[in-house]
């Protein structure tokens, strides 16, 4: 069986924390799209990890670890992290590479940093990570795919004639930087070659055998379903597909093969980057949240930037799930609500005077203003609860009004960090 975890809302929901305790009756877990520019963090048995590009099976014994074709693949960062989590005690990890991944090569960071710099204020806020130079040229058909590494020096050489023809025109006269130079590039790519070259293999054929052998596939997904380049909040999404939809062609499998949509959803809201953010908070009352949010706070695993906050918001939530595909619904880090008297939770979106509780395209959403209802709070600590009847009275009354409001149902609530902190409905 086949079963996707992805995220709701801006990305940062927890889905992390979801796919290691669900990896636990995985075979096989897959990223499918996405690249090093994000992070998931992890806490399990063997610390607290921040994860960029394998998937958050990796702590496990049984479980096989896919970069599927659909992923960025940076090669130094994705051996960089192997190395750090085997430095730390966790047993090297069964790792598998698709052959037809592309790679983020050297040039498209420096592309992503160039641009930033040139737009300065009116940037994206890109992570800077080449994500963007990236899927681009994928999808203008000059990216490198890994099975191209073993194509022959020849092949090699003219291909990447071609790049720096076309890569240094941008480079020079744009962004008035230093040409791009082949041999580099040549060397760039023998050194991917060898560093790669153990894990690589027919990812599609291998999943396709392994669900004939009714192995436990798991996708994970980066990000969350407001920053899918179609469905998000464009343009400041990111760029690639972050929807369910996709693990199907960033994996290759058939789509009806995934059964099961687990869609993991914040108690509260977090986002970072630029972008319309209707239920956010400034402030005082943003910085409290921040500061008690997540496992030590809301920042960036990656980037360590403070991510901006908001009350829980039914209308991007609601979009979120549905556009998802959701089969159930995990709720996390609902533990960290429990200091706050009343909770505002954003209901509807005012705009040009008219209350919609449907997600509109970016050019309305930024005229959007929040519909707030203030639920009661429920004054305390609610980790270390496994069963949900006894969370407080309050508390059960909010994820109901939740649960009702989106339309999907919680099945999981998440009440800490941990593999263990979590209830089933
Ligand atoms: P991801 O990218 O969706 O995996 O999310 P992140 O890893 O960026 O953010 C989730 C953060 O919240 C991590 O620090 C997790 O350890 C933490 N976390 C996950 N679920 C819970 C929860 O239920 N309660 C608390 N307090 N923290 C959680």
């Amino acid at each position: 069986m086949v079963r996707a975890v992805v995220g709701a809302n801006w990305g940062d929901e927890g889905k992390g924390k979801i796919t290691d305790m669900l990896a636990q009756e995985s075979d096989i877990i897959v990223r499918f799209q996405g690249g090093a520019n994000a992070g998931h963090t992890i806490v399990n048995d063997y610390g607290k990890f921040a994860l960029h590009t394998l998937p958050s099976g990796v702590f496990y014994n049984h479980t096989t670890s896919v970069i599927g074709n659909g992923v960025a693949l940076n090669i130094p960062v994705l051996m960089k992290e192997i190395e750090s989590i085997v430095e730390r005690g966790v047993p090297k990890p069964e790792i598998l590479i698709s052959d037809r991944a592309q790679m983020v090569m050297s040039y498209h960071i420096l592309l992503d940093q160039y641009e930033e710099e040139r737009l300065a204020g009116k940037s994206f806020g890109s992570t800077k990570s080449g994500i963007a130079p990236f899927y681009s040229d994928k999808y203008a058909k000059v990216g490198f795919q890994v099975s191209e590494l073993f194509a022959g020096e020849s092949y090699l050489r003219e291909k990447i004639s071609n790049i720096c023809l076309q890569k240094n025109v941008i480079l020079e006269n744009l962004y008035k930087k230093p040409a791009l130079d082949p041999e580099k590039l040549y060397e760039e790519l023998l050194h991917y070659k060898e560093l790669v070259e153990p894990y690589v293999c027919d990812v599609s054929a291998y999943l396709w055998k392994s669900m004939q052998e009714g192995k436990n596939i798991l996708l994970e997904g980066q990000l969350g379903s407001l920053k899918d380049p179609d469905h998000g909040i464009y343009p400041m999404v990111t760029s690639s597909s972050t929807l369910a939809a996709y693990g199907a062609i960033g994996a290759g499998i058939p789509p009806y093969e995934i059964k099961q949509v687990i869609t993991v959803c914040k108690a509260y809201s977090s986002a970072v980057g630029a972008g319309a953010f209707v239920s956010e908070i400034f402030g005082e009352e943003a910085d409290e949240l921040r500061r008690r949010g997540g496992d030590g706070g809301e920042y960036g695993a990656t980037t360590g930037r403070p991510r901006r906050m908001g009350w829980f918001d039914c209308v991007a939530s609601k979009y979120g799930c549905r556009i998802q595909g959701t089969t159930d619904v995990a709720f996390t880090v609902l533990d960290v609500l429990g200091y706050l008297d009343e909770i505002p939770v954003c209901i509807g979106y005012e705009i040009d005077g008219k209350v919609t509780t449907e997600f509109p395209p970016t050019v309305l959403l930024e005229k959007a203003k929040p519909v707030l209802k203030v639920l009661p709070g429920w004054k305390c600590d609610i980790r270390g609860i496994k069963n949900y009847e006894e969370l407080p009275e309050n508390c059960r009354n909010y994820v109901e009004f939740v649960e009702k409001q989106i339309g999907f149902p919680i099945t999981m609530v998440s009440n800490g960090p941990g593999r263990k902190d979590i209830i089933y409905r």
